[in-house]
This record gives C-alpha cells, structure tokens and sequence, in this order.
C-alpha cells in the first residue's frame, strides 16, 4: 500500500538525461517501426525458422518498464540478446507491486547497470501501458496510467523495437492493488472479522470483469505475443495456518467473507455460518498454537478433529482456490477470443515448491488446458530463506510437536527433494540446482505435454543479509538444469533492475550450451 501516492503525480521518477536518452531512443525505433519488422525467431510458433532445438524454446527475462526509461529500449535489448540469449520479453506491463516492477527494492544493493537512485518514493503502479476504456465499461474498476514514469506508454515503444529483432513480447499482469485505485474500495476482500482488506475479492463480478477486460485490451490494443497472469493468492486455510514462507500469521484475517462468497455459499449448499464457525475455531486453534498452548491430544490431532468437525474449512479453501484458477481460465479464453495465436501463461508461486497442500492444490494437468505455458518459480537461491521460513512457520502451528528438522526431512521426502542442507544452514546455502531439475521435470510429468513449462530462474532475488546471493555459477548451474530437465523455454527472474549483468552472462551461456548439448 502506498502511503505517498497524492505526491506522486508531481514527482519525475526519471532522471532528465535517461528520459532524453529514451525519447531519442523512442523516436529513433518509430522509423524502424515504418519498416516492419523481421521474421524471426518464434517460440512456440509454427514459423520458427532455426535448425537448432534452442530457437524453438523461449527463453525470456522479466523486465520492468523502469529499466526501459533508465538503460534505453535498444541498449537493453541488446542486452538481452547478446548477453543473456533472449529471445522473449517479459515485460510489467500492469502491477501495483514492487515484485515485478520498479527499480531495485529498498534496502538492497543496487546491480551494476540502470540508476543508482531509489525510486521508493515515486514508484507507485497501474498499467504502463494505455488504458483503453471503451474495454472497461463492465466494471467500477478503473486503472489509470501508471504515472511513475510520465505519460510513456511501455508497449507502443518497447514492441517496435522487439518485433525489429524477433524478440516476443509477452505482457506480465499481477493481481497488486493500492486501496485508492478508481472502484477498488467496493471490491476489497473482507476477512473473518468483517473488516476490508487490501486484497480483491475473486468472485466479484467487477473483479472478474476488469481481468477480462484488462487481456482484451492488451491482446486487441497491441501487437503483443502474449499475457503472463501473476495472482499469489492462497486461500483462508492454508494463511490461517501460515503455510507460507513470507506472511506474517494472522488467522482473523483471513479472506474472503464478502457477498459475493456468501451467495457463492448458498448456490453451493455451503452453510456459511458453519464456515465462519469453523474459521473462528481455527483462529483460536492458531493463536494457542503460536503461544505454545499444546492441546492434550496434541497440535496435529487437534487440526485434524477441526477438519473433521468443520468439512466446510475445506470448502471454503477449495471455493477460493477455484475462484482464482477461474481467473486464469476466463482470462485465457479471453485472449484466445481476440487471437487464438496470442500465448497465455500462468504463474505458479514459489510456495508450490515447499507446501504439499499448496501442490495438491494446484493441478497442473487442469491448469495445462488452459494455459499455454506454465511459468513454475524454481528460485534456488531465495529458495533457501523461504523454505526454511515456511518449515518454522508451519512448525509453530500444525506441526508444532515435531522438531523442525525432522519436519524438515518428512517434507523433502513428500516434496521428492534430494540432498538439501539442514534447515539451519538452508538459507545460507540456498536450495541446490538438483532442485531446479527436479521440479522442472516434475512439472513436466504433470501437463503431460499438453503446455509448455518454462522455469522461473533465480537471477539476484534478494534475501536476507547472511542468506545465499545468487553467484554466476549458481545461476548457471540453475539454469543448465532447468534444460536439462527438459524445459520448454526459461523466464529470468524477478525482473532486471535487481539482475547483476555478470549473472545474465551465465544464464546466456547455459542457455547456449544447452542448445549445444
Ligand atoms: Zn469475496
């Protein structure tokens, strides 16, 4: 949530010089644009033109609209190609987040390109593309421009310049808000307490509507390649009990107790007071749990007779769940209806990799029929810090009674993790690149085929101070493995401005071996 957004519109997130250096940059590519572009590379295409497996793959990286503006469209480019072997952009074209967008966080050294300025101060989100709204009219939500980075429009001026190359340009979209965006207010989430959250309830149509109208307008406005749907979302169980690796736990606030859902309830024959009954339990359960208050049967026994009295918990976890893959289904039927040649993606979070409920829940043979590729997060080195979190996380409630080292080593075995290190020095070592290998091939047994998988590769996500910092050897070994395994492409990740280039190196050049091998 930004704090400081009425300051916002008066302050220039860019620097005059770089913002000369991209209108000249910008005008430049306008020419070039008159010319059309070269048919070139097409991942995923019929028309792919190399000989090589490589020029069928995509291998993408994930770049903010920021790094644009500071670096030039086609130094950075360049860039990508040269040095890190791309052929796909992946660009932020809508977020309210900092994850995806936005120059380096707060607080984390800067890498060796782009500004050395922070932009905590001007960086605020929306679409840095142009909102269109003749798509909007179905809904009260209405996403101005985003206005970090004056009236630039991040599409119009990176997708000439890509398409010149035979570069794809893919739209990333994230399920970020600021609670004072145009109709967000009306459709906040609300949680167990009945207050508003920060967060957007799926089932409200007006949600629904404005992911459907935002692929449209994207998919008919641009000659993109395709959209990246991001939505981090787990529903009430699994945040009441802190299955996570970043959430604080607090289980009064889990969502979504809405309207919506109660009539979602209804049409479901889900008693909703047994659902807030339940949930009320389970926030008692937790909060004594957190405080070392052991039941006399036990953590797991006392979780597991809430289940067993309460089915509607569970129900209530699978609405959400489900709400969300909906999402991803009518956005992709969306795009498709523009287009059935644009390409539609999905996000797997991070938390597919550390929690076995998480993974049940998520259903890559469904979720493969309605995307075209799945990006699945195989953060190695981050992935330390926050396997290690959701163990003590999900060992302060649930699994309260067993050491966390032997919760441990029982998860690695459901989770078929090979031979990572203790969970005391996990963060410092990060999760191996068997790792990356594993999942990636994982994922692949799981669409059968039916879409492509492209690993989300570690490139300087940052961690704690003491945590493992991705080296150009890690992210070689990470990204070699990823090939290995047999992925379809690669998307390098989070996004740019954190990515030291001596690190893209080594994704360009395992990516080029790979090819090779
Ligand atoms: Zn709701």
């Amino acid at each position: 949530m930004s704090k400081n957004n009425k300051s916002i519109q008066r302050i220039s997130a860019v620097p005059s010089n770089s913002r000369r250096a991209f209108i000249k940059n910008g005008a430049a590519l306008s020419a070039f644009a008159a010319a059309g572009s070269i048919a070139g590379i097409s991942p995923f295409g019929s028309n792919a033109r190399g000989k090589s497996e490589n020029k069928e793959r995509m291998n993408g990286i994930q770049v903010g609209a920021v790094s644009f503006v500071d670096e030039g469209i086609d130094n950075l480019l360049d860039i990508f190609q040269k040095r890190g072997a791309m052929n796909t952009v992946f660009l932020t074209t809508f977020t309210h987040g900092r994850g995806l967008a936005g120059r380096q966080i707060p607080g984390v050294k800067f890498p060796d390109h782009g500004s050395q300025e922070s932009d905590v101060k001007t960086f605020y989100g929306g679409n840095y593309a142009t909102p269109h709204p003749e798509f909007y009219k179905n809904t009260v939500i209405k996403v101005p421009h985003a206005p970090d980075l004056g009236n630039i429009d991040i599409l119009a001026e990176v997708l000439p310049a890509a398409k010149k190359r035979g570069m794809k340009v893919i739209c990333c979209v994230e399920d970020q808000w600021h609670r004072e965006v145009p109709g967000v207010e009306e459709c906040l989430e609300i949680d167990l307490m009945g207050r508003k959250t920060g967060t957007l309830c799926l089932l409200n149509p007006n949600v629904r509507a404005f992911w459907n109208d935002l692929a449209i307008d994207f998919s008919k406005s641009y000659d993109i390649d395709g959209v990246l749907f991001f939505n981090e979302r787990s529903g009430p169980l699994l945040n009441a009990l802190g299955a996570s690796h970043f959430q604080s736990i607090e289980p009064s606030r889990v969502t979504c107790f809405c309207e919506y859902h109660q009539q979602a309830a209804k049409k479901l024959g889900i008693n909703f007071e047994r659902v807030k009954e339940g949930y009320l339990k389970l926030d008692k359960f937790v909060e004594a749990s957190l405080k070392g208050q052991r039941p006399s049967d036990g953590y797991y026994v006392e979780f597991e007779r809430l289940l067993l009295e309460y089915p509607e918990i569970t129900a209530w976890e699978k609405l959400y769940v489900s709400s969300k893959h909906e999402v991803v289904n009518e956005m992709y039927d969306a795009v498709k209806g523009v287009n059935k040649n644009l390409l539609f993606g999905f996000h797997i979070e991070h938390v597919n990799s550390f929690n076995p409920y998480f993974r049940a829940e998520t259903d890559y043979a469904k979720l493969a029929t309605k995307a075209d590729f799945l990006k699945i997060v195989v953060y190695n080195n981050a992935g330390g810090e926050r396997y290690a979190s959701f163990i003590r996380n999900i060992g302060s409630t649930v699994f309260r009674d067993v050491p966390l080292e032997e919760l441990m080593r029982f998860n690695n075995h459901l989770l078929n993790y090979g031979n990572e290190a203790a969970l005391d020095q996990l963060a410092t070592a990060g999760l191996s690149a068997d790792y990356v290998f594993r999942e990636t091939q994982r994922s692949m047994a799981g669409v059968k085929g039916k879409c492509k998988i492209l690993p989300g590769i570690d490139i300087g996500i940052p961690t704690k101070a003491g945590s493992r910092k991705a080296s150009p050897e890690d992210v070689y070994a990470a990204t070699a493995a990823a090939y290995k395994a047999g992925a379809d492409g690669c998307i390098l990740s989070r996004k740019y401005s954190e990515m030291m280039l001596a690190d893209l190196d080594a994704a360009g050049r395992a990516i080029r071996d790979s090819a090779k091998a």
